[in-house]
């Protein structure tokens, strides 16, 4: 890595590693690791753990991140969710080569390090109650009282330990617990729990346990036992690492990581906690975890939200210490950043007014050159086809249009984009009604491609489809989600939903061309937005577009 591009967002982190390097800590090596628990789909904060794990093992030399799924709470697993995982983390453009593990692997492991806890004297069966454990346990101002238990042999201890493996007792009748300090500030270190009997099959080890361990003994022990050099986590977890270091300190494992936090991801205007995010699934808020509007990485990816804009977000909002909200649209600009330089402008008409060119021939069809992007000539071109009755967007017509209106208008003249310059004389209204049907115009054949000769200029530029070709698809509206900028700060967070996150168009008429846009093809609707074919309702001939974000940042008009 050159200094220059280590510079280019310098954050602690790197500044952390580079000092271990300098004095050749780890012999020179670093290997991070993701550690997702399989109990739901990823969302855009684990996005920024993932860019930084693979993202800080890609940029050393020899550096290594592994994939590792922290699999020690059955009831709420799913392989399901481990398949998700490994997709997201693809799409997102990481790579774990054939560093997979699972906490499930080191369960034999895990227990003979208890064994070798308890046969130290640091650690003992406990009996008390859940209830009671809280009770003993003391509070922030109160130091912890020692259980009755806390003093048994070893002997006992390990008799105890073998019977809870072997299932001879119920669900929380008993519990393994580590012996530090019932008296210390840190509540965490006070006798936390170690093992828990939980007679659940296990989606890898199946019936082989009855006892499972605890996240922060076993996240420690595999961060050793895989010999990763830094463990990155979020900040919940500071007042944990002195138990992270204390279990390392007391086992003979391979290595001692070095535990280092930084702030979570927080965005406004959505929620990222599982919990939250598995409620709006269960009460049917949104239509499962991949819904566009949901901060998932499956419902990013669906929404078309390209990886690279994700992986620039992370890169850009930076890590630090601190915990801060994002703005969403910070999110939003870098996907609209990565959508202009990389995808076709196409035309889109969403709510069609006819239009009948009467000095356009009858039974006339002319192909007119159109680029798909305006600078980058590399994604060429294409002919859309002109005739003589069009579509236009309702709102590109007012009958009675204001002075700053300089769209189209009765005995106004606006060009269409790379094809005329048209004029509207005749507005058909329904009789019943009075709503507008039908525009008449005139073109001037003079002005192919969209310029005078003359030199005469018009101030509006509509995008069009012609009737004849264009064909009929659905397109979603996506809008944020919450109507709130933080709606997990309020208890009633689900009344903060926006209705109108999602407005499905059924007349949509779109050039002929997009008829074969294959699953997660992105495009621009010149002057509305982009879009991305859905990766699931798209049917071949038939696809369905969601809006990905508009081309401006609406809300902030809104907000004035
Ligand atoms: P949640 O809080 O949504 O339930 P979690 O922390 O329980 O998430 P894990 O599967 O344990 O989910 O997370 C895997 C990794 O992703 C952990 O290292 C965790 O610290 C990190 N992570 C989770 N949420 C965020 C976030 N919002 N910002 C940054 N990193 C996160
Ligand atoms: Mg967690």
């Amino acid at each position: 890595m050159t200094a220059e591009e280590n510079n280019r967002s310098a954050n602690f982190i790197r500044h952390i590693i580079n000092e271990d390097l300098a004095q050749n800590k780890n012999e020179g090596h670093v290997h991070t690791r993701f550690p997702p628990e399989p109990n739901g789909y990823l969302h855009v904060g684990h996005a920024k753990s993932i860019c930084l794990n693979f993202g800080l093992a890609s940029e050393y030399k020899n550096g290594l991140c592994n994939l590792r799924f922290d699999d020690t709470n059955p009831d709420k697993e799913k392989v399901e969710y481990i398949d998700s995982i490994m997709d997201d983390i693809h799409w997102l453009g990481f790579d774990w080569g054939d560093r997979l593990f699972y906490a499930s692997d080191y369960f034999e492991q895990l227990y003979d390090y208890a064994v070798h806890l308890i046969k130290e004297g640091k650690a003992y069966v406990d009996s008390l109650s859940a209830e009671k454990m809280r009770e003993y346990r003391g509070t922030l101002k109160q130091p912890g009282r020692p259980s009755p238990d806390r003093n048994r042999s070893v002997e006992e201890n390990l008799e105890l330990f073998a019977g809870m493996r072997a299932g001879k007792f119920a669900d929380g009748e008993y519990v393994l617990r580590a012996k530090i300090d019932m008296a210390s500030p840190n509540i965490n270190m006070r006798d936390p729990t170690i093992y828990r009997i939980r007679k659940t099959k296990h989606h890898r080890t199946g019936d082989n346990w009855y006892i499972y361990p605890m996240y922060d003994y076993t996240h420690c022990i595999s961060d050793a036992l895989e010999g990763i050099t830094h463990s990155l986590c979020t900040l919940e977890f500071e007042d944990h690492r002195p138990l992270y270091d204390w279990f390392l300190d007391q086992l003979p494992v391979p290595c001692h990581p070095q535990q280092i936090e930084f702030a979570r991801l927080n965005l406004n205007y959505t929620v990222t906690s599982k919990r939250k995010l598995n409620e709006l699934v269960e009460v049917n808020h949104v239509n499962g975890w991949d819904d566009p509007r949901m901060p998932t990485i499956v419902g990013m990816r669906r929404r078309g939200y390209p990886p690279a804009a994700i992986r620039d977000f992370c890169e850009r909002i930076g890590v630090t210490k601190n915990e801060t909200v994002i703005d969403i649209s910070v999110l939003e600009n870098c996907v609209r950043e990565e959508l202009d330089r990389s995808t076709r402008r196409v035309m889109a008409v969403l709510n069609p007014l006819r239009v009948v060119v009467t000095n356009y021939p009858e039974d006339h069809t002319e192909m007119l050159e159109a680029p798909y992007h305006p600078n980058q000539e590399d994604l060429g071109s294409r002919e859309v086809p002109f005739s003589r009755v069009l579509y236009i967007e309702q709102n590109d017509f007012m009958e009675d249009p204001p002075k700053k209106f300089f769209r189209l208008g009765p005995g106004r003249e606006v060009r269409l984009r790379y094809a005329y310059f048209i004029t509207c004389h005749d507005v058909i209204k329904d009789e019943a009604t009075g709503e507008i049907i039908e525009l008449r115009c005139t073109y001037d054949p003079e002005t192919r491609g969209g310029n005078a000769p003359d030199g005469r200029k018009v101030k509006g530029t509509i995008h069009w489809v012609s009737a004849e070709y264009a064909f009929n698809a659905e397109v979603r509206l996506y809008d944020r989600l919450f109507t709130v900028p933080e709606p997990g700060r309020q208890d009633d967070w689900h009344k903060a939903l926006n209705p109108d996150s999602v407005v499905t168009l059924t007349e949509a008429a779109l050039e002929p061309g997009l008829r074969e846009t294959k699953p997660e093809e992105r495009f621009q609707f010149e002057r509305i937005g982009y879009f991305c074919a859905d990766r699931k309702d798209s049917l071949s001939g038939k696809p369905v577009f969601n809006r990905t974000v508009t081309l401006r940042d609406s809300w902030v008009k809104q907000k004035k």
